[in-house]
């Protein structure tokens, strides 16, 4: 099968050839359709996270061998089963969840594979879809995209169930209540879309970048605000009318992170969702006296995206700006999105 593979971080992605697996047991391969392509993917093309205090996670010090295709927003159509595999035949289309976990732990048991401890991830571990061809270990990690739009059910496995989870965390919220999201990308877009399918009509969405104003009103935001200049916490909070209960950062930077957690009202809570990277320093007393807050949320589960496909099945969920593109323009994409030049999300295609 061919990949377009990271083989030296921080280089352009490569085509190469690698063999096409065969799927043994209740291993299911699927021919990639259509990949979106996530902010996690330049992280990974990168070769590295910024864990803040000058300290960097390497991707091979998470297992990663190279070359790797990247590539986790995946739909394919099944191309051949395991002897063991039932629920999907050959030819089905499926969105794929990529968090793939251990399959053997406690959380993989309660199908919370991106809590388990030993990922095999596609587009991280395992090959994604910037390949051609992915192998799920079972029909479980296989979802029916219904009637959706498959390059917009693609966007479901990461940035639509990240949004779905981080807003869990927040729940029960009034739906009068201003909800501030910090970054208006894929991700802060989809977190829109759901709130408004869940029925919350105060979302504040803030961005560095002036330009996502248009897209976040769109997609349903109550109001804007660009943070590039100064005095970025008195303006959010002019449009909040006061102190918030719920933040989520979907940038998750040193500046980012600092803004959203002095917007908290007393029991508010501010969920990092992004990994710009960077650390902050609490006044621990603080801390208790307004009962705040911290928690990290990562990716989602398979029930997630189960929820996330239904949802937009019945017609809540509003669409994410999808821009296609050729899978033979990988690199262009990485760029594009690298330099915060993408609408919504790419998704590449063929
Ligand atoms: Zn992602
Ligand atoms: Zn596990």
């Amino acid at each position: 099968m061919k990949a377009w593979a990271v083989t030296v971080p921080g280089q352009p992605l490569k085509e190469v050839e690698v063999p096409t697996p065969s799927p043994k047991g209740s291993e299911v391969l699927l021919e990639v359709t259509h990949c979106g392509v996530c902010h996690s993917d330049v992280h990974f093309w990168k070769g590295e996270y910024d864990l803040g205090g000058g300290n960097v996670l390497k991707i091979t010090d998470r297992g990663v061998t190279l070359p790797r295709a990247p590539g986790h927003e995946i739909v394919g159509r099944v191309l051949e089963c395991g002897p063991d595999v039932t629920g999907v035949a050959v030819g089905d289309v499926r969105a794929i969840y990529p968090w793939v976990g251990c399959g053997k732990c406690e959380s993989c048991r309660l199908e919370q594979d991106n809590l388990c401890t030993n990922q095999r991830s596609l587009g991280v571990i395992e090959h994604g879809g910037f390949a051609s061809h992915v192998v799920v270990p079972h029909s479980r990690y296989l979802v029916d995209p219904g009637d959706v739009d498959l390059a917009l059910a693609s966007t479901y496995s990461c940035s639509g169930i990240t949004a779905y989870s981080a807003i869990k965390k927040l729940m029960p919220y009034d739906a009068d209540k201003a909800i501030v999201l910090i970054g208006a990308g894929g991700l802060g877009l989809s977190a829109i879309a759901m709130l408004r399918a869940m029925g919350h009509n105060n979302i504040v969405s803030v961005d560095n970048n002036p330009e996502k104003e248009k897209a976040a009103m769109e997609e349903g935001a109550s109001a804007f605000v660009a943070i590039s200049s100064e005095h970025a916490k008195d303006r959010i909070l002019a449009k909040t009318g006061g102190p918030v209960m719920g933040v989520l950062d979907f940038v998750n930077s040193t500046d980012t992170a600092r803004t959203g957690f002095d917007l908290l009202d007393k029991g508010g809570k501010l969920i990092l969702v992004g990994v710009a990277g960077g650390q902050i320093t609490l006044s621990q007393a603080g801390m208790v006296f307004r009962a705040n807050a911290i928690e990290g949320s990562l990716t989602g589960s398979v029930q997630d995206l189960r929820d996330v496909i239904a949802l937009a099945n019945e017609g809540k969920l509003r669409p994410i700006p999808i821009q296609e593109m050729a899978k033979e323009k990988a690199n262009e994409a990485l760029g594009l999105l690298r330099d915060g030049q993408v609408n919504g999300r790419i998704v590449l295609v063929g």
